[in-house]
């Protein structure tokens, strides 16, 4: 037998000895905070979206991956049905009775985590009051879902903590899911599909999750880039544009109204290949505009699909550029930053590059080869600092694992 110098240690994996120091750190911050150990520790991914944009309000698919960096919570139950919440990340905490949460109530970051034991609440699940401490490793505002990794590290917290039962198998994955998107849809009022929460929670270990918006329903495709001498890099531009919520309500709206003229329920009742049938019908041109990106956008995501089940990556990355362009010149929602990540990831070796989340600032992905990384990564930092733009933050990063059980 091939006995290792250091014994037993060696055989945990830097992730595992990575989470369960990040979930020690948080629990003593309860500790510091209440004066006693916490219950236990969860913790949930943020998420990248690898082609798919703006399709879960149209009923599309999808195909996001969970990433390494997570959102723990230590979490306590309480007795009295209040809820305290603090945040390493927010100096603003909350005391406020589970009660008193409602629609809209309470503001600031408060609402994501208090919304969900409401939402489970309103589905008659028996919960109470809880003390939670966060610590968000997934950057905020980066377009890579913090909201949903916060919410859904909460929401399994709960269910073990209730024995509610939910995190044991798909279907109360995508229950939790679905509370968690009400948490944000009306807590926090952000009225966002429902792509995050399903990736934090239905997402596994080197996959992407296929998640039809139409009926929920998913499935896992392949996605193990290193295997094949790939990576994928994220360039958070740190560019958060003004504006997003107003915009997002625009698109949306125009969608919508795109289906009303068709006289369907949604744009994903629209075939690719009955497009130019269709667009005519439309009597504006960014109505027409809006539709074809939605439209050839859930195209594009089957056609990744068949790529990816290949092991096609050349593929795959023509289909992320011909993405952003949709998304740059029909959708509109990318910006002068993510526009030149894409462009140089592009320019020094990339495969294919899109901007990716929701637009207007956040996360663009390129799939690199393993020996161009570093090469990529200068030359986006470079050009952002040539632009006068602020210094983009570049990770690669792996399809990781769901929300879970952390200490
Ligand atoms: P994204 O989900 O792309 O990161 P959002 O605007 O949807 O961006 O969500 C970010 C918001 O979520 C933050 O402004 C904050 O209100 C809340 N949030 C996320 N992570 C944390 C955290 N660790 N602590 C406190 N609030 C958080
Ligand atoms: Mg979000």
């Amino acid at each position: 037998m091939n006995e290792s110098p250091t014994g037993a240690d060696a055989a945990v994996d830097p992730e595992t000895a990575a989470a369960a120091q990040a979930a020690a750190l948080v629990a003593a911050r309860f500790r510091e905070l209440h004066g006693a150990d916490p219950e236990g520790v969860w913790s949930a991914p943020g998420r990248v979206n690898l082609i798919g944009e703006h399709t879960d309000y149209n009923a599309g698919l999808c195909l996001p991956i969970a990433i390494p960096q997570r959102t723990l919570v230590a979490a306590r139950r309480r007795t009295d049905r209040r809820l305290t919440l603090a945040s390493l990340q927010e100096p603003r905490g909350y005391d406020l009775g589970l009660d008193d949460v409602a629609a809209g109530a309470p503001q600031g970051w408060g609402a994501y985590a208090a919304g969900v034991p409401w939402a489970l609440a309103r589905r008659r699940h028996d919960v109470g009051g809880l003390d939670l401490v966060v610590d968000g490793r997934v950057p905020l505002g980066a377009g890579l879902s913090s909201s949903a990794a916060l919410e859904c590290a909460v929401a399994v917290a709960c269910s073990d903590l209730f024995t509610l039962g939910l995190v044991e198998h798909d279907t109360g994955r995508a229950e939790l899911a679905s509370a968690c998107r009400d948490a944000e849809n009306v807590v926090a009022q952000a009225p966002t599909g429902g792509m995050d929460q399903s990736a934090a929670l239905r997402c596994t270990p080197a996959h992407a999750l296929l998640l039809d918006c139409r009926d929920g329903s998913t499935q896992q495709v392949p996605f193990d880039l290193p295997a094949h001498g790939l990576v994928l890099l994220v360039m958070d531009t740190r560019a958060r544009h003004a504006l997003v919520d107003g915009q997002y309500a625009a698109r949306r709206q125009s969608c919508e109204r795109a289906a009303h003229d068709l006289g369907v329920r949604s744009l994903r009742e629209v075939p690719a290949d009955s497009l130019d049938r269709a667009l005519p019908r439309l009597d504006d041109d960014v109505t027409r505009r809006r539709a074809r990106h939605v439209v050839t956008e859930i195209q594009r995501v089957r056609d990744t699909v068949t790529a990816l089940r290949a092991d096609d990556f050349a593929a795959v990355g023509v289909l992320f550029d011909e993405s952003h362009a949709s998304m740059r010149d029909d959708f509109e929602i990318s910006c002068a930053e993510l526009d030149l990540a894409v462009e140089t990831a592009r320019r020094h070796g990339a495969l294919g590059s899109r901007m990716t989340g929701g637009g207007f600032g956040g996360s663009a992905i390129a799939v690199v080869p393993a020996d161009r990384l570093a090469v990529v990564t200068e030359a986006v930092t470079e050009a952002f600092a040539h632009a006068d733009f602020r210094a983009p933050q570049c990770f690669p990063v792996q399809a990781a694992g769901p929300a879970r059980r952390d200490g």
